[in-house]
């Protein structure tokens, strides 16, 4: 009738536990877990070797459609999701148009649900057109089945609109999502301000550009009681500032980027527009404070910022070329091959931070493996070892820094919802 994953070390991120264990799958849903769980009438699929870990969560993603079908689409995207282990994605509204509508909350959700890879949760716009200047409808967006509201790709420059922002997202109980970034300050940047930009002699973009915001977003959602949610935190003093804000009793959570954690500004110099991202590659000092804030709670969540390309754009180089790099394929072997392989934190560690924490922050359904949740859910073979070929990824984006870096740790299958959504055909190359 179901069917029976057998042998599982199965990786419960809350406890910190690891147990081999048999998953029941009948449905929709996880029907039985145990030890030895009787086969009877059951399918069996032997996973014995491999880790399974709760469907990864990632809290932003841009999965460019409507309008900008020549980068991504819903399919592709949600595609890409399933390949890198993730099972709810949280898309952002910046596309052409702006997701400002409950027609447009509502026409992403079903797309995803008819390709049926991932479980899509759009965040809508604060702002109509993302213009900054007059609110959308929240409680009707939020109706439709927006999980957040944020004018990600620009900071919403006016504190009296964040702030009436604040106060209405407060009353839905849903958080502000912040891309952080101060225009008077970030001008017509292209990478971090320092050394190297000087040395390539291209404007630079300063960090107080992003700190600015944050400390203005952190004491608007102090006195409004409003949840914050800070976006791809980069510099130190922004992630002191989080800090110094959660030790104060604020609401507020906040997301770090695997490139942010794992490259600095000193490679945009060998790879020009394949490093360029928003917010830019910083100083090791920074990607130093963003790993121990990480590790510390101070950050409580990873999130891919997943921004695909042509290559064509980002074949415009390191002025005019588009910011971002494309994420959901790369984010788990990235972060355990770092971190994990690495013996410098647990894996039940990573996977909290990587579905756990999205789950309780974003008031979403998941984030663990228990009788009776949804059965979504990742295999991944942590000794499967693995260069990074974009030619393999299922998004249309080719856009990684990480081109050639070897890593372990890749998903091989992945469960949405009861169903089969990736199966990982591509052997060590
Ligand atoms: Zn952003």
């Amino acid at each position: 009738m179901g069917r029976l994953y057998r042998g599982a070390t199965v990786v419960d991120p809350v406890t910190g536990e690891h147990m081999i264990q048999d998953i029941l799958v009948e449905g929709q849903v996880i029907a039985d877990l145990g030890v030895h769980l009787p086969t009877s009438t059951h399918e069996v699929i032997e996973v014995s070797g491999l880790h399974v870990l709760p469907g990864l969560i990632d809290p932003h993603v841009h999965l460019r459609e409507p309008g900008q079908t020549h980068k991504e689409t819903i399919e592709t995207g949600t595609m890409a999701a399933a390949a890198g282990g993730f099972t709810q994605i949280c898309c952002m509204p910046n596309t052409s148009p702006i997701v400002d509508t409950t027609e447009l909350v509502l026409s992403i959700r079903s797309q995803a649900d008819h390709f049926g890879y991932a479980t899509v949760h759009p965040i809508a716009a604060i702002t109509k057109g993302a213009k900054g200047e007059e609110l959308t409808d929240f409680a009707a967006l939020h109706q439709a089945g927006a999980v957040g509201f944020s004018d990600d790709g620009r900071g919403v420059q006016s504190a009296q609109m964040m702030r009436q922002a604040l106060i209405r997202a407060k009353q839905l109980g849903v958080p502000i999502i912040v891309h952080a970034e101060d225009e008077t300050l970030s001008g017509a940047g292209c990478m971090n301000a320092g050394a190297v930009a000087e040395r390539l002699g291209v404007d630079g973009i300063v960090s107080s550009a992003e700190t600015v915001m944050i400390a203005r977003d952190v004491i608007l959602a102090q006195e409004t009681g409003a949840h914050v949610h800070m976006c791809h935190v980069s510099p130190k003093a922004a992630v002191e500032v989080i800090r110094t804000a959660k030790a104060n009793g604020v609401q507020v959570t906040a997301e770090v980027t695997p490139h942010h954690l794992l490259l600095t500004d000193e490679i945009v110099e060998r790879l020009l527009a394949q490093a360029k991202v928003n917010p830019p590659l910083r100083s090791e000092s920074d990607r130093q404070a963003c790993i121990r804030g990480l590790f510390d709670g101070t950050l409580d969540m990873i999130a891919t910022d997943h921004a695909p390309h042509t290559e064509e754009e980002k074949g415009r180089g390191l002025i005019r070329g588009p910011f971002g790099f494309v994420g959901l394929e790369l984010s788990f072997p990235l972060m355990y091959t770092a971190f994990v392989k690495s013996g410098i934190i647990p894996l039940a560690k990573l996977v909290y931070h990587m579905s756990t924490a999205p789950a309780a922050h974003f008031h979403l359904q998941g984030g663990r493996i228990a009788v009776g949740e949804l059965a979504d859910f990742t295999v991944v073979d942590l000794s499967q070892q693995r260069r990074v070929n974009p030619a393999t990824f299922r998004s249309k984006g080719r856009n990684t820094p990480f081109v050639d870096s070897v890593l372990y740790g890749w998903p091989v299958l992945t469960i949405h919802q009861g169903r089969t959504v990736f199966i990982n055909e591509v052997t060590v190359d």
